[in-house]
């Protein structure tokens, strides 16, 4: 374990848990002392966080390659630099508004007594990011806990350890050790960070491991944002284009290798329009990706283990009677490679586990419907995802399908792209998280919304105080009836 203040591994699980400890203490003692920061304060700390993504773009890009053994470089700018950034933007210009005291109606037995809802920092957040998006993941929840005036411990993932060397480091060099830091390490860290008294636990990653640390940070009535994962559905009508929806659907699923916590898992298509649709993905990804192996666009596996576990998704697809079809343009051997070749899987049973896994990876299973409602039942009948995808150019088509499911967020004719507008909550519902971050939610989430009651000097309520005589009689009379 170490923090940005301690560099050197520690020796036991002990002595890490009372170093977490210790630096949560500090934390709390300086937000204790200086109070909530005034909105000069917080623009500046947004600021610091913006010039150094600026200045270390590139830096983290590598480092987030290296981990990965290839990470497309367009895709880290676009999902772990832009996005921050346009999340630090619309903060800055949204800032005044979102601190604004709330002023609310007053019962008219208190007037002229008066009442507000004044946003406050919440206090230290915990945060615990996942390897897939390391540094957005880690940086997007930290802007809104920044503009709502808190502190921040991060523990980001042990998957991409020079990803988070580089986070703690950077983290170091903008922001004193009392306001915002990076402790590195494992699950065993990540599992005592979990059990620490923060003022709020953010976290991001399986839904595994979302429930123990809800569990662990129920012991201290530490509330949790927890931002999980699931199978998020892709449903096309009959009246949208095939080659134009696989166009779409495969750059969605391919973008990071289809190791986004967002990516369509799975595809419902007409049955009569299956193999259209198969012979589009296919043209689909030869013309995004002609070749993979050397190709800079197209990203790794994050590990040998997760490239294992997800060849052996196919193997167990095959061996269950699926088809697999693997969409290898230039027939490259990636034995070797810790890449992995897009592969579409046709006639899938319920028991297979590409069918019951969430798939984090470069495979789709092509699912059939005869009637469209077939599709929508079949998304009812499973966990709430965490997005929901729809195809049609037919409002009807696309709202009933809005109002008749549930999922943490949708995009129509298109993937992904709610998570990428700044004014938009991020959040899952059910087994695919709860509470959200980004935009004025996020900086909701961490913020104690404190109701006020400020008495006027003509308090008319010391009417009702005992000894209850004639006049609360008549109050009351008027008042309940
Ligand atoms: P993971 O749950 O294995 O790990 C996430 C983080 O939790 C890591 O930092 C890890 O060290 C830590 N951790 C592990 N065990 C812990 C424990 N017992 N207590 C506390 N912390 C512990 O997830 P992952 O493999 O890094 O990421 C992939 C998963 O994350 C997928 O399920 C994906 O859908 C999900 N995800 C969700 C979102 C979202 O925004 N909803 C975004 C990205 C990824």
């Amino acid at each position: 374990m170490t923090t940005a203040a301690a560099h050197e591994p520690t020796e036991s699980s002990e002595r890490s848990s009372s170093d977490l400890t210790a630096t949560l203490r500090r934390m709390k003692d300086a937000q204790r002392r200086s109070g909530a920061p005034p909105y000069e304060d917080r623009i500046r700390s947004l600021e610091k966080l913006e010039r150094v993504l600026a200045a270390r773009k590139n830096a983290i890009v590598e480092a987030i390659s290296r981990d990965f053994g290839n990470r497309s470089k367009h895709e880290s700018l676009v999902s772990e630099i832009f996005l921050v950034q346009g999340a630090i933007k619309h903060a800055k210009a949204r800032l005044r508004e979102w601190m604004e005291p709330e002023e609310r109606e007053t019962g008219f037995v208190f007037l002229p007594a008066r009442v507000e809802l004044l946003p406050q920092p919440l206090g230290v957040i915990g945060i615990i990011s996942p390897w897939n998006y390391p540094v957005q993941l880690a940086l997007s929840p930290l802007v809104g806990v920044l503009a709502a005036g808190n502190r921040a411990m991060l523990k980001p993932s042990e998957l991409v350890p020079e990803t988070s060397a580089l986070l703690r480091d950077l983290i170091a060099e903008t922001f004193p050790d009392d306001q915002v830091t990076v402790v590195t390490g494992g699950a065993d860290v990540g599992e005592q960070f979990s059990r620490l008294p923060f003022d709020h636990l953010v976290f991001t990653g399986s839904t595994r491991v979302g429930k123990l640390v809800m569990r662990a940070a129920s012991e201290n009535l530490v509330p949790v944002t927890l931002e999980l994962g699931g199978k998020s559905p892709t449903l096309v009508a009959p009246d949208f284009s095939m080659s134009v929806a696989a166009e779409r659907i495969i750059s969605g699923k391919l973008f990071n290798a289809g190791q986004t916590c967002i990516a369509p898992d799975y595809v419902f298509v007409p049955e009569a329009s299956r193999d259209a649709f198969v012979e589009a993905c296919r043209s689909a990804v030869a013309r995004m990706y002609p070749t993979l192996d050397k190709n800079a666009d197209y990203t790794s596996i994050v590990s040998d283990r997760h490239r294992a576990r997800l060849q052996g998704y196919l193997a167990d697809a095959k061996e269950r009677g699926a088809k697999v079809i693997e969409l290898n343009p230039a027939g490259e051997n990636l034995e070797s490679s810790r890449k992995m070749a897009p592969a579409l899987v046709l006639e899938t049973t319920e028991e297979m586990a590409v069918m019951q896994e969430e798939i984090f990876g470069p495979i789709l299973p092509v699912l059939t419907y005869k009637s469209f409602d077939e599709a929508v039942a079949y998304v009812n009948d499973h966990p709430r995802p965490l997005a929901l995808y729809v195809f049609s150019h037919d409002r009807a088509t696309t709202d009933k399908v809005i109002a008749g499911t549930m999922s943490g967020g949708v995009t129509i004719n298109e993937t992904m792209l709610h998570v990428a507008q700044d004014d938009l909550p991020f959040g899952g519902v059910g087994p695919s998280g709860m509470g959200h971050y980004h935009a004025r939610e996020g900086f909701e989430s961490f913020t104690k919304k404190r109701p006020v009651f400020r008495q006027a000097r003509l308090n008319t309520t010391g009417l009702l105080r005992p000894p209850y005589g004639k006049t609360v009689d008549r109050l009351l009379r008027f008042l309940v009836g």
